[in-house]
């Protein structure tokens, strides 16, 4: 096996044109598992270990926040950046796996996993972030909820590589809650992850986004429980009638670790919990 550590984007593209079979290593944490497991042999590693460009957390005038493929769970879980724009990313790096699976695994390659179990991408949703995909020809941005396509498996197209997760300034006076629930405790990706961001103007909900993960082959936006919360009073009859659209929105997973049906109870109850928590929250963030 032949393992390639370029020192900057420019030769980490060269890389990757010149071995468009190579598997990209960040942490290695899901790459090393299932390469020991002989679900996948590659001839050609391409760490991104050396790149520096890929391990820096930047916040732009207007408030956007910049955080590169490389860095890891705990720094983003400690960031005081990132806790000043977007304190739900702190908060849900903080419930992924142990302090051991933090200090390795990134962002970056989190998401490129495609696992719809994860904690990331619900909250990156939730907060309306977009990922930065590179290549030796140029750039373009996905929305995170357009990102995952099928199981384990996003729109990263070949001699494409993750390098940036960009969050938009967040609106002011929004609260945010990211709830997850699992078989045993929080070193377990999630049964369900909800996690929401919600902006209210007098009494009524005048922001509303929510991604949920685990409840559908890939982390989901859910757009129709957006919809009906969007421009009403917080009461409990929406939230019921907002999770049960949530639920109809999802189409989970039946495995040994929970089956379909008791996914979709989680959705329901999770996400009124949720609803019910931010409600009587005070903002988390006021930019
Ligand atoms: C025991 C255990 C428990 C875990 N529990 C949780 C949990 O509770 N919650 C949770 O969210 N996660 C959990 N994880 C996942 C973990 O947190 C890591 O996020 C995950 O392993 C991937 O990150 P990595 O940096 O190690 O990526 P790697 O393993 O290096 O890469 C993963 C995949 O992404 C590709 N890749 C990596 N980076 C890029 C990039 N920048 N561009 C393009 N492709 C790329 C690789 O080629 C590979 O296919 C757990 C993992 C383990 C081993």
């Amino acid at each position: 096996m032949e393992y390639i550590r370029p020192t900057n984007l420019q030769e980490l593209f060269q890389a990757v044109a010149d071995f468009p079979d190579a598997k990209i290593m960040a942490g290695g944490q899901s790459l090393l598992a299932m390469m020991k497991q002989g679900i996948l042999d590659p001839e050609v590693i391409v760490s991104l270990r050396g790149v520096g460009e890929l391990n820096a957390i930047d916040k732009s005038d207007d408030g956007t926040l910049t955080i590169g493929a490389m860095v890891t769970h705990q720094r983003i879980a400690a960031d005081p950046i990132v806790q000043s724009v977007a304190p739900l990313l702190s908060e849900t790096a903080r419930r992924v796996a142990s302090v051991q699976i933090r200090n390795l695994g990134t962002w970056g390659g989190n998401l490129s996993h495609g696992e719809p179990g994860a904690d990331p991408p619900g909250s990156l949703i939730a907060v309306g972030a977009q990922l930065e995909l590179q290549s030796a020809d140029g750039h373009r941005f996905v929305p995170v909820e357009d990102f995952f396509l099928d199981y384990l498996t996003t729109d990263i197209q070949p001699g494409e590589v993750l390098t940036r997760i960009v969050v938009p300034p967040q609106p002011p006076g929004n609260k945010t809650i990211y709830a997850k629930h699992t078989v045993r405790d929080d070193g377990d990706l999630a049964i369900v992850g909800i996690a929401v961001r919600m902006t209210l103007s007098g009494e009524r909900i005048s922001d509303i986004r929510i991604g949920i993960n685990g409840a559908s082959l890939t982390p989901l936006r859910a757009t129709s429980a957006e919809q009906v919360l969007l421009g009403q009073n917080p009461s409990e009859e929406l939230f019921e009638r907002a999770a049960k659209h949530a639920a109809q929105q999802c189409n989970p997973l039946d495995d040994a670790e929970a089956s379909a049906e008791y996914r979709l109870a989680v959705v329901n109850s999770l996400l009124k919990r949720c609803l019910r928590g931010i409600a009587n929250q005070r903002p988390s963030s006021i930019a």
